[in-house]
């Protein structure tokens, strides 16, 4: 077995240019075609099979082992966010109103270091490694549009990994747990009809404002009254839109808001809640409602083995004391969509270092992580896909 760890240090300076240079050129869900460009080229400089334009503009690259096995598959995310990047650092963005907030340019050049080390030991590997560098990944449903352009196919993936940096761990630890890691998404888009008129003239309109308002209020207690307290679940309205003037009442007002649940029951029950809310509240105010659903992620679970590898290479890499488990965090991630169809484990890699100052939370304008945990990320992920395919052969 080679020595992940040290490889990945040899790679330190490599991986933070490769992310420095995508975190100057940061590029919005669907859009990323410079930065897969960089990816393809890459690992077409390595042997891989390459496959572009993936779901419009995911990469896809294969290494076969000179020995046949098992295929792992490597998953990373491509996507910056729409937001003013406040760092004053001389890597930061270029183009207004982008930023890589995230972290995912450095979960991309991860992943081409992963790829760069695994193809050096192709003689020892059996089976293959798929890379699928993922677009859109920010809740437009990137993972979905690799999957449904075959990203799962030829051949498909006995097992899938993947990783976030994580800026709420310090850097040298790791979260590795099998079971849920990551809440499921629903958003909810809720339009509510009534007939604007006069401000002072209120009796002869019918408030959309007024109604929607009940609404942002009634449905506080969904999670407070509705569902057993033992059970995580959120749901936070997050747009409320409506009216243009102070003395005019508006025709309409519009919601949206995001339900993170860990449970499909429970999230049956809250949408169950929802719609009984708003046809309480179109019978009480004499307004037209309009309410539409959708799944954005499922929920992430880990499978047990899959989890086990990835935290014996965590401990490998990292030491016994900085990988643990945790409570599953509300936020969500559309690896989930991976893991529903692959057994798998999906980690977060520790990138915080307040002695730096680097730790802002993720989709800040101040957000930065501290790039020692590339090389960390690119060991415990090269060596997880290599304990796998030795272990799990025939
Ligand atoms: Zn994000
Ligand atoms: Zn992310």
């Amino acid at each position: 077995m080679p020595d992940f760890r040290e490889e990945a240090q040899t790679l330190r300076d490599q991986l933070i240019a490769w992310r420095r240079d995508l975190h100057r050129h940061p590029e919005l869900a669907f859009e990323e075609r410079r930065t897969a460009g960089l990816v393809a080229e890459h690992l077409k400089s390595l042997g891989l099979d390459v496959r572009t334009g993936v779901g419009k503009t995911g990469v896809i690259g294969l290494l076969e082992g000179a020995r046949p096995g098992k295929t792992v598959m490597l998953r990373f995310d491509m996507d910056a966010l729409p937001v003013e990047e406040a760092n004053e650092v001389e890597y930061a963005s270029q183009i207004p109103g982008r930023m890589h907030a995230c972290g995912h340019d450095g979960h991309t050049a991860i992943g081409l270091g992963v790829a760069t080390l695994l193809a050096r030991h192709r003689s020892v590997l059996h089976g293959r490694v798929k890379f699928v560098f993922q677009p859109a990944e920010e809740a437009i449903g990137g993972a979905r549009a690799v999957i449904d352009d075959g990203a799962l196919e030829d051949p498909t993936p006995d097992v899938a990994f993947g990783l976030h940096l994580w800026n709420a761990l310090p850097l040298g630890q790791a979260i590795v747990q099998a079971g849920p890691l990551m809440a499921a998404a629903t958003h909810f888009q809720l339009i509510v009809q009534g007939r604007g008129g006069h401000g002072a003239r209120p009796h002869e309109t019918r408030d959309p404002l007024v109604a929607a308002a009940h609404f942002v209020t009634a449905v506080q207690t969904v999670v407070s009254r509705n569902i057993e307290p033992s059970q995580k679940v959120v749901l936070s309205v997050g747009t409320f839109h409506a009216g243009h003037a102070f003395n005019v009442i508006p025709d309409r007002a519009e919601l949206g808001g995001t339900i993170r649940t860990l449970d499909d029951g429970v999230l049956a029950r809250v949408e169950q809640r929802l719609q009984e809310i708003i046809e309480g509240i179109a019978r009480a105010f004499d307004v037209r409602t309009e309410l539409q659903i959708r799944h954005a992620a499922p929920v992430l679970i880990n499978d047990e083995r899959a989890a086990a590898y990835v935290a014996r290479a965590a401990r490998r890499v990292l030491g016994d004391g900085a990988v643990r488990s945790m409570e599953p965090l509300m936020v969500s991630e559309d690896m989930s969509e991976f893991l529903n169809r692959v057994p798998g484990c999906y980690f977060l890699m520790g990138s915080m270092n307040p002695d730096r100052g680097l730790d802002y939370p993720h989709h800040h304008p101040r957000f930065d992580f501290d790039e020692d945990a590339l090389p960390l990320g690119v060991a415990i992920l090269a060596e997880a896909t290599v304990i796998y395919l030795s272990e799990e052969v025939g």
